[in-house]
């Protein structure tokens, strides 16, 4: 027998319908790539949304295809988000940090037919129109008066002009539900990058499961700044989160130093902040540099990498502040696992407490979880045992884009690359991904684990810790760390540092010093490329 509910789709447009009926003027405070701050509401983004969608019939787009953005976060932005996917169209954020050739690529492997773009990367579009063919409009996201003159792009719009004329009132498609919304390219560390396509039903379960109480838990009592990027993994789908709940958006455009993310929080009152780990690193040292405090900031999730416990301890302990720490990937929309306290937890000592607010959390529902061996047998959720970590969930990927690289799924479960512990609370931690674990003599030493030691110490600003050949351990963890300015501490006296703090063949064997440490498009070490620039390093126990 069949329920008898009514069957309504989970669609995009009714996000944006729903904030201009309910919380119309709910604040969305934007600083452009002009540099200046632009104020505008709910209902203003819902009223431009919908002349995007004109604009886009204008154009011819059908139904499913492409358009891409290569853009900030920022009011235009969230107006694409909901006129592109709310009329059918597909949403393809492009992450502009990546190398214009890889840019190309992946426009033409989306078949992206139009590509709207911050003017900040102009030198970007002027690179590689030629190669894109298949592009038939290029959007500046401005004013006609601030189109270049003489950029040589061919058929090049201002944003402005384009959908200035249109009418504000539009009739969203009745769309299937299942129906593809976004293209997110995952950053593609090895190969090419492949294509995560959400769908309208996937983005909408994962906004109602990540705004939870024990999840993001934005309310309309919020102010929200996303740093991260509009272009990775749909902000973690903040936008869509404040338009179902109605908290004021707060966009940084493209100043993501400490400086200018500090004065955002505070001259807009922001409550909670998202970010990936190397911001913050910035907006602290600002902090520190300057001796300010926060004045309204409550809460920063902080995930994409491992958040060091020495930048969690800082947060509650020098500022107040309640560090969220949070793991999820691109084929999970991106939110998987969050971290905080249970009633139990409450009457803990703040130490117990900070060793259960470094895991990366539980599982938000919609997200089931197992950790698996080498053969595929499930691992107890002890704490202990530590496997492959495996995902199902409406929100996760079950092909990539074009099936690009084959099924992806193991019996219906999508393996995660991550090597993790669980345990019986259903706190997850995160011990490595299984290409940077590194095996010495038959046991396994967590890199993050690692890293994590030197974070703690006062002169270090970054640490990565990679695994080097042995003769007779297969492999030694040395440790590279960047000094932070005006620090000093020797090689003998880091290593020391690690005495006590974990098992004697868990110490690296070595400390280097470098001046920096590569960072992929998304903010994260690149450790393929820091053991190319340090071939030839010989470990001094080998
Ligand atoms: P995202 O796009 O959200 O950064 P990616 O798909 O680029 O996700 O990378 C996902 C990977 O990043 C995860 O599989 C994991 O290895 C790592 N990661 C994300 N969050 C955390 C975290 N809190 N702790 C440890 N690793 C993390």
């Amino acid at each position: 027998m069949l329920g008898q509910m009514q069957n309504r789709p989970l669609l995009i447009a009714d996000l944006i319908d729903f904030a201009e009926r309910f919380h119309g003027d709910g604040e969305i405070v934007s600083r452009r790539v002009e540099g200046d701050i632009h104020r505008y509401t709910y209902a203003d983004a819902a009223k431009r949304a919908r002349q995007v969608a004109h604009a886009l019939d204008r154009l011819d787009i059908p139904e499913g295809n492409r358009v891409g953005t290569l853009a900030w976060n920022g009011y235009r932005h969230f107006e694409l988000y909901y006129g592109v996917s709310g009329s059918g169209r597909v949403l393809h954020t492009i992450n502009p940090r990546l190398h214009p050739e890889q840019v190309a690529w992946i426009i033409n492997h989306a078949e992206d037919e139009a590509l709207c773009f911050d003017l900040t990367f102009l030198p970007i579009i002027k690179a590689i129109h030629a190669h894109c063919p298949g592009v038939k409009r290029w959007i500046a996201l401005c004013n006609g008066s601030a189109l270049p003159a003489d950029s040589g792009i061919p058929n090049l719009l201002a944003y402005e002009a384009w959908i200035a004329g249109e009418p504000d009132w539009y009739t969203w498609p009745a769309l299937d539900e299942n129906a593809a919304a976004c293209l997110c390219y995952t950053s593609g560390t090895t190969g090419n990058p492949k294509g995560v396509l959400y769908s309208h039903r996937s983005t909408v379960l994962h906004a109602y499961g990540a705004a939870m109480p024990d999840v993001m838990g934005l309310s309309a009592r919020d102010a929200v700044l996303p740093v991260v990027p509009m272009f990775h993994v749909n902000a973690w789908g903040i936008p869509y989160i404040g338009a179902a709940v109605g908290c004021k958006l707060v966009f940084p455009g493209p100043a993501l130093d400490g400086k200018s993310v500090y004065e955002l929080i505070e001259a807009e009152g922001v409550t909670l902040a998202a970010g990936v780990p190397t911001v913050w690193q910035m907006l602290l040292g600002h902090l520190q540099q300057h001796q300010l405090r926060f004045s309204t900031l409550e809460r920063t999730i902080i995930g994409g990498s491992a958040c060091p416990p020495a930048m969690i301890r800082a947060f509650k302990d020098d500022y107040g502040v309640t560090v969220l720490h949070a793991w999820g990937m691109t084929e999970m929309s991106p939110l998987g696992t969050l971290c905080t306290l249970k009633k139990k937890h409450l009457s803990l000592s703040p130490e117990e407490q900070l060793k259960i607010l470094c895991t990366q959390g539980r599982p938000v529902f919609g997200v089931d979880l197992k950790i698996v061996d080498e053969s595929g047998n499930a691992l107890p959720h002890d704490g202990v045992a530590q496997g492959e970590l495996l995902v199902r969930g409406p929100w996760i990927v079950s092909s990539y884009f074009k099936g690009e690289g084959g099924d992806p799924l193991v019996n219906g479960w999508f393996p995660t690359g991550d090597v993790a512990t669980i345990n019986s609370e259903g706190y997850l931690h995160i011990t490595d991904r299984s290409k940077d674990v590194i095996k010495s003599g038959g046991e396994w030493i967590s890199s993050i684990d690692v890293e994590n030691i030197a974070m703690a110490h006062p002169a270090v600003a970054m640490a990565a810790c990679i695994g080097m050949k042995h003769p007779k351990w297969d492999e030694r963890p040395i440790v590279v760390v960047v000094k932070k300015p005006g620090t000093d501490v020797s090689k003998e006296e880091l290593l020391a540092f690690y005495q006590g703090k974990l098992s004697k063949w868990q110490i690296p064997d070595d400390a280097v010093f470098v001046d920096a440490i590569p960072l992929g498009a998304t903010g994260k070490m690149q450790k393929v490329k820091l053991r190319e620039q340090l071939a030839g390093y010989v470990l001094p126990t080998a």
